[in-house]
């Protein structure tokens, strides 16, 4: 952990890598006495860091970039040991954390405030940092949501408490050495971010019920979400939670590229993604074909160890979590759905499972969090029903060549994203991103989680 510019290293939790199930680490597990401190240093450090410069903001950001660049494939390996996630995927969480803090930089400069018409008055607003960032962050992007956060952070003048996730802390802990270096480098003052590990229930708890604590931005399940909506009392919320994300084929698809595109939304990082395809709705008159094209892809990927190059999808998470999922699975069958292929587990590696279902089977109405994809055959007329049938709303999609119909789609799709003629998966770190119904509050995206880490002031001057 780090406060304010020291690291304590202490040996409390085991760090576990998911593929092999060794203990790879041991970490510090912050108490609540220490949790409090690391805050009372945040508040100290509220009135320098708002008076930084524009240029001390943005050039710190970019040296994070940068350095983030230079070690990128120290930190893609520390991903795929920690997190699991087959390397070639995570070189692309590293490269778009680049690009995150980048963006934010780019923002320092190019956020405006406004002049408001008025008859006799000059009315302008300025942008004020909300103070204290409490970021907690979840395990399956490690750096590229951390980022999402510190970076906005940063570039709005806000200090940073940061509780990591306990399950893959230890990209976080690298991304933390190298804004320290960067903080020095650019004399931001040192307790401005501090890198708080341990229990969510305690670090993260703390962190949300703490006065001095100003806004939370958190990412992670919607379970832990809405029990922060409870305990947070004024502080500013900005949650990213869950999805069930619906992935509609209509008749006139490209079959070739739906498949490809949902093969890839359906099992990148074993579906551990928030924007995964939670289900798949095609027309009838295609479903034979398309379901025959997605199975025989689906069993083509190659799972195994992150670290090899030719690994398509590595482990889940943790051992409980894989024998969660093979229940579900069971489960779904027993309701009645048919299992096309996969439903096996070896440890913690969970094979691409298709099924076919009826819409309300147990495994569309869950987050599954797992490479688990249901397939529900439907008319035209009933799609938009059945994707709206859940409690999230955080992206949907649709494969039609018709773009009218994809429109008309789109406004009725009940979603914070919808997006067309790719899947639920595609996300591009400077867009809106966020949900609404119990996938959450608020929008990331640098520019818009910069103005939701800000406080408009309205400034009058009476002539
Ligand atoms: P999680 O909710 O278990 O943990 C997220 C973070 O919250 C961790 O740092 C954890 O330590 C902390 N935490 C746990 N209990 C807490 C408490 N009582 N108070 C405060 N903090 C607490 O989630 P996870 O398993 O790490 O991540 C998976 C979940 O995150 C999925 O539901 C996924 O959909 C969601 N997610 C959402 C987005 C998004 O942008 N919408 C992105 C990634 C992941």
């Amino acid at each position: 952990m780090l406060i304010n510019g020291h690291w304590i290293d202490r040996k409390d939790i085991d760090v576990i890598n998911p593929y092999t199930l060794e203990v790879i680490e041991k970490i510090p597990s912050l108490n609540r006495e220490e949790v409090k401190t690391a805050i009372d240093i945040a508040e100290e450090c509220k009135d320098s860091m708002k008076n930084t410069s524009i240029s001390q903001r943005y050039k710190v950001l970019i040296g994070i970039a940068n350095k983030i660049k230079e070690n990128s494939e120290k930190l893609s390996k520390i991903l795929a040991i920690d997190a699991g996630k087959p390397i070639k995927q995570a070189r692309i969480e590293v490269k778009r954390s680049v690009e995150t803090f980048l963006s934010s930089a780019f923002y320092v400069k190019e956020l405006r405030d406004e002049v408001i018409p008025s008859d006799n008055r000059l009315i302008f607003t300025k942008r004020e940092p909300v103070g204290i960032v409490g970021a907690i962050t979840p395990f399956n992007f490690p750096i590229n949501l951390s980022a999402h956060k510190i970076a906005p952070a940063i570039a709005t003048g806000n200090v940073v408490v940061h509780h990591p996730s306990s399950k893959a802390p230890l990209a976080c802990i690298e991304l933390a050495k190298i804004i320290e270096e960067e903080f020095r480098k650019y004399n931001v003052p040192l307790g401005s971010y501090s890198l708080l590990t341990g229990l969510g229930e305690i670090v993260g708890d703390e962190i949300v019920k703490n006065d001095k604590v100003n806004m939370i931005s958190f990412t992670g399940s919607s379970k832990v979400g809405e029990g922060i909506t409870k305990k947070a009392g004024f502080k500013k919320i900005a949650l990213e939670l869950g999805g069930v994300n619906p992935n509609l084929v209509l008749k006139d698809a490209d079959l070739k590229k739906a498949v490809n595109s949902l093969i890839r939304g359906s099992f990148v990082y074993a579906g551990q993604i928030c924007i995964s395809v939670g289900k798949i709705v095609v027309e009838e008159s295609v479903a034979d074909k398309f379901i025959k094209m997605f199975v025989e892809k689906a069993k083509s990927l190659n799972v195994g160890d992150p670290l090899d190059e030719n690994t398509d999808m590595g482990p889940l998470i943790t051992l409980d979590h894989a024998k969660w999922a093979e229940n579900l699975v069971k489960r779904s069958v027993e309701e009645g759905s048919k299992l096309l292929c996969g439903g096996k587990r070896d440890k913690t590696l969970f094979y691409p499972t298709v099924l076919e279902v009826e819409p309300d089977n147990i495994i569309c109405k869950v987050e599954t969090f797992a490479p688990i994809v249901p397939i529900i055959r439907a008319k035209e007329e009933e799609m938009i029903e059945i994707a709206n049938d859940t409690q999230y709303g955080l992206h949907s999609a649709i494969f039609t060549k018709n773009l009218e119909k994809a429109l008309k789609f789109a406004e009725n799709l009940e979603f914070g994203g919808v997006i067309i003629n790719d899947s639920s998966l595609f996300r591009q770190d400077n867009m809106p991103f966020g949900g609404v119904k119990k996938s959450g509050i608020g929008r990331e995206g640098v520019k818009y989680a910069m103005e939701e880490m800000s406080n408009i002031k309205t400034i009058v001057i009476t002539h």
